[in-house]
């Protein structure tokens, strides 16, 4: 029997849960952070991914700070789902997957049609208040007109303008930030133990797209290792996870994720 056909018989029994990265949307057109031309290369992680960072560049750099708002959400914006996102949409309708936690904040899941989606690091599509933690998704529509807003040039003035004007007060008064996981902040507590959870309740898990180089998420296969629950692995070349795992299937997440559910 070969790989994907091992694979298919194993996924076939059910109670399996995915954990997807930033791979799984690469094919989307959202260039991964940590690769050769990914964000991180032009926009370094300690000024522009933590709040200190970012506070640090609105002070000293507008300029770069408005272009890297541009740059993070053109590719969010523009892009769709894709085979693999739609697989693992199907394999849920199936009754095969029981969840997908994933690590990215793109959206792409639900709009794949996923229902259960436990996003660890957010959702840059959802705005949540900083005191009462209600939550409102923030349109592509409404994305755009941030984004040629950004583009007219910034001044300190306009930011200001265009942080009261797209993040609105909460009903309790207090003011609404973009719902990501910046680093040094810690995750959500009621998402991260539901995927713990249902790490704990599955038969399988699979793997898809994901470096296993961030942690805690990354925590998430080694502790599905010690629970023995069978592993499969679906990404480009071999990452930090692939020595846990049953199964490696190499190759495109789309491609892959076609072949096992067509
Ligand atoms: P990562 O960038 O560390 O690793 C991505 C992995 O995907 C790599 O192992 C790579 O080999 C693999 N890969 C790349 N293209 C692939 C493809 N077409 N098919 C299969 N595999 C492919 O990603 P990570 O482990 O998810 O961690 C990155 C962090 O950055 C996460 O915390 C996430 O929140 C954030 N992030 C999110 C997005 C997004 O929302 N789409 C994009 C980039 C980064
Ligand atoms: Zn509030």
């Amino acid at each position: 029997m070969d790989d994907i056909a091992a694979v298919r018989k194993i996924l076939s029994e059910g109670r399996v849960v995915a954990i997807t990265g930033a791979g799984v949307s690469q094919e989307s057109g959202i260039p991964t952070f940590r690769g050769v031309g990914g964000l991180w290369e032009k926009y370094p992680p300690e000024d522009f991914a933590t709040p200190d960072g970012l506070m640090r560049v609105y002070k000293h750099d507008l300029p770069r700070l408005t272009q890297f708002v541009r740059d993070f959400y053109l590719a969010l914006t523009e892009a769709t789902p894709n085979r693999a996102h739609f697989g693992l949409a199907k394999m849920e309708e199936d009754n095969i997957l029981s969840g997908i936690i994933t690590q990215n904040i793109d959206d792409l899941h639900a709009r794949a049609g996923s229902k259960k989606v436990m996003e660890l690091h957010g959702n840059a599509f959802r705005l949540r208040c900083m005191r009462c933690a209600k939550k409102k998704m923030f349109s592509i529509v409404e994305i755009r007109r941030l984004l040629d807003h950004a583009s007219s040039g910034p001044s300190k003035l306009k930011m200001v303008k265009m942080i009261t004007h797209f993040f609105k007060k909460c009903d309790c008064g207090s003011r609404m930030r973009i719902d990501i996981v910046l680093f040094s902040e810690p995750l959500p507590s009621d998402v991260w133990q539901e995927a713990w959870q249902s790490i704990e309740e599955a038969k399988t898990v699979l793997l898809v797209g994901t470096s296993g180089v961030v942690y805690p998420a990354a925590s998430l296969p080694v502790h599905a290792k010690e629970l023995k629950k069978k592993i499969i692995e679906v990404n480009l070349e071999r990452s930090d996870l692939s020595d846990l795992v049953d199964h490696v299937l190499l190759g495109k997440a789309g491609e892959i994720l076609d072949q096992l559910t067509s």
